[in-house]
């Protein structure tokens, strides 16, 4: 409306200068062709459109093409609401409670559509003491939906007809300049949703953009806020970092901003400890070339691995007391698992793959009688080697070690029998005496 009269008043669109005015960037300067987009975006923003309503791709997706970079995922918004958009798609469903979004499936792709909404400032909405919007699903308009969102370079919109993006931020200028700038002023959008301050780091170091000086400056001061977020978004947001192919840039960004300690408190502990950050390092490098090579990867494994040295300074603390090994491994598995809920809230349904990998860990050390063929048989036992793998190259087990179970699982028969140890490893059963044949054939079972 009010563009519309602006256009009467000064015969051209809005003057370019004001903050927040849109700026159009034709397909002759940014290059970003149809052909980038996915096919289920393409499909949703042609339905909406021909419907009657606006439909750009938007946020992450454009800027990864302008940065050329393979989205993860392409997001759709619109003007058009979630009953709306549902009635023009046949596969169509609405999510979500706080605020409603609709998945649009083609296939094995999901295209989340989103209605335009605005930012409710902190004095119109419900916040908490500290000033973080606790709600915030009002529909809005495109410029409002590019304001409320949090960096220039993610306010970009792409019309894939026109092949045209809408900027209203100057996002593009500042992708061009390989920088990552709050929209609005930094520390009020802080305080509205303290993630944002992790989003920064996050996407800083996974996109390689620097963060603007005034985008940075207030996080130091701010970081006691990420305190108040409820932990299940915590966590959400740390499994996006973990998992996000650049996790150990981000964790030392995090480090290096000071951030660290609301988010993974028991990580200070192990950090602290050579061997423990080493161990720790070597996971996060061994997650990020697993992304790389798209080769699946297991938040448990992860989170197994960040743990690991706290459950083996306290399972050896146990054994020193005379604890014996098994049960004081599950003893120790269970008192660092409950200590760590309390700070980062690792959901339990993580408990029972870590609990695995760990108790599987000592069973490597049994080299004789039919003990390694049994582990070999173990669904579980590729991950648990990779585990002792990267035990191995942080220097906490003899490299021997390692090297002796990947020679052993590729082995022939007789090469594999060759190379059994002794068989003197490990904890045997306690048995009755018996007197039937073939019991000290069964005393050699191992505790599984
Ligand atoms: P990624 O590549 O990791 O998915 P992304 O920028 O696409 O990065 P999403 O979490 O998928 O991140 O969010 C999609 C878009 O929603 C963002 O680009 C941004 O515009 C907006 N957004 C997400 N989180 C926030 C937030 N906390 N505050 C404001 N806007 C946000
Ligand atoms: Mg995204």
């Amino acid at each position: 409306m009010i563009k519309r009269l602006l256009k009467k008043v000064f015969g051209k669109a809005a003057p370019k200068s004001e903050v927040g005015a849109e700026h159009l960037i034709s397909f002759k300067e940014h290059k970003v062709s149809r052909d980038g987009i996915s096919y289920g975006a393409k499909r949703v923003t042609d339905g909406l459109q021909a419907a009657g309503f606006k439909a750009f791709v938007v946020g992450g997706a454009v800027r990864d093409l302008l940065l050329n970079r393979q989205p993860k995922d392409f997001d759709v918004a619109t003007n058009a609401t979630p009953e709306e958009v549902r009635r023009v798609f046949r596969r169509a469903r609405i999510i979500g409670r706080r605020f409603r979004l609709v998945h649009v499936m083609f296939g094995e792709e999901t295209v989340e559509v989103s209605t335009f909404r605005r930012a409710v400032d902190a004095v119109d909405a419900e916040t908490d003491e500290h000033g973080r919007i606790l709600r915030d699903n009002e529909f809005g308009d495109q410029q409002q939906d590019a304001e409320r969102r949090d960096f220039t370079a993610n306010a970009l919109f792409y019309d894939p007809t026109t092949q045209e993006i809408l900027d209203y931020h100057n996002g593009y200028a500042d992708i061009l300049a390989n920088t990552l700038r709050m929209i609005g002023d930094p520390e009020v959008r802080y305080r509205e949703d303290p993630v944002r301050m992790l989003r920064a780091v996050r996407l800083s170091a996974k996109l390689g953009m620097k963060l603007d000086q005034a985008t940075a400056a207030p996080i130091f001061k701010m970081k006691e806020l990420l305190s108040n977020v409820p932990e299940a978004r915590l966590f959400d947001e740390m499994l996006k970092l973990l998992l996000s192919g650049h996790a150990l840039p981000c964790i030392k960004k995090l480090r290096a901003m000071d951030l660290h300690h609301g988010m993974l408190p028991m990580l200070d502990v192990i950090l602290e400890q050579p061997m423990g950050e080493k161990f720790v390092m070597l996971a996060l490098q061994n997650t990020d070339q697993r992304i790389a090579e798209e080769k699946a990867t297991s938040p448990a494994f992860l989170f197994g691995a960040l743990l690991w040295h706290e459950v083996l300074a306290t399972w050896k603390a146990k054994q020193a007391t005379g604890e014996r090994p098994i049960a004081a491994m599950h003893a120790a598995m269970d008192e660092v698992l409950e200590r760590q809920r309390v700070q980062l809230a690792i959901p339990r349904r993580y408990d029972t793959v870590m609990k695995e990998l760990w108790l599987l860990q000592p069973r490597f050390e049994q080299r004789g009688g039919q003990r390694p063929m049994r582990l070999l048989a173990l669904p579980r036992f590729r991950a648990a080697y990779d585990f002792l793998l990267l035990r191995c190259q942080s220097g906490e087990v003899d490299t021997e070690l390692g090297t002796w179970w990947e020679e052993f699982q590729h082995a022939s028969d007789e090469r594999r029998a060759e190379m059994l140890l002794p068989d003197t490893g490990g904890p045997k059963k306690r048995r009755r005496r018996t007197k039937k044949p073939g019991a000290a054939a069964q005393a050699e079972l191992p505790i599984d």
